[in-house]
């Protein structure tokens, strides 16, 4: 199995706290939440990146974002919400999967291009 911690989250190797899950996409809560919301949308299928994104997984990145304002709605999130995906060293990305952040609950939010 490889290493990566997102790959075992969709797995169920590693426990997460799911928001929503299905043949291809899983959505669980971020273990340091920075809002009093904030979930994260993966594929189960690895992928590194935004940038290692082919064009086979245009429909699969469609339903991922799409999945964002339902998602954020279940969780009350009624007037609003931010999405963010860090890309590579620049972007700040940590986790080498690609992920949709989603983070509200709060006004205002924290600062976006905190690293
Ligand atoms: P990145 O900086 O790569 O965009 O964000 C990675 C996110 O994954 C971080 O917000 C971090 O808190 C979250 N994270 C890292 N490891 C785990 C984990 O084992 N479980 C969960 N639920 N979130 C994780
Ligand atoms: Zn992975």
């Amino acid at each position: 199995m490889s290493d990566c911690i997102f790959c075992k989250i969709a797995q169920g190797v590693i426990p997460s706290a799911k928001v929503y899950e299905d043949d291809e996409i899983l959505a669980f809560k971020d273990i340091h939440p920075q809002a009093p919301v904030h979930f994260l949308i993966i594929p189960k299928r690895h992928i590194d990146s935004l940038a290692e994104v082919q064009a086979d997984d245009v429909p699969l990145l469609g339903r991922m974002l799409a999945l964002a304002p339902r998602l954020a709605a279940d969780l009350g999130l009624k007037e609003g919400f931010r999405t963010i995906i860090n890309t590579g060293r620049v972007g700040g990305q940590e986790v080498y999967h690609l992920h949709i952040h989603v983070v509200g609950g709060e006004f205002p939010l924290p600062a976006m291009l905190k690293h």
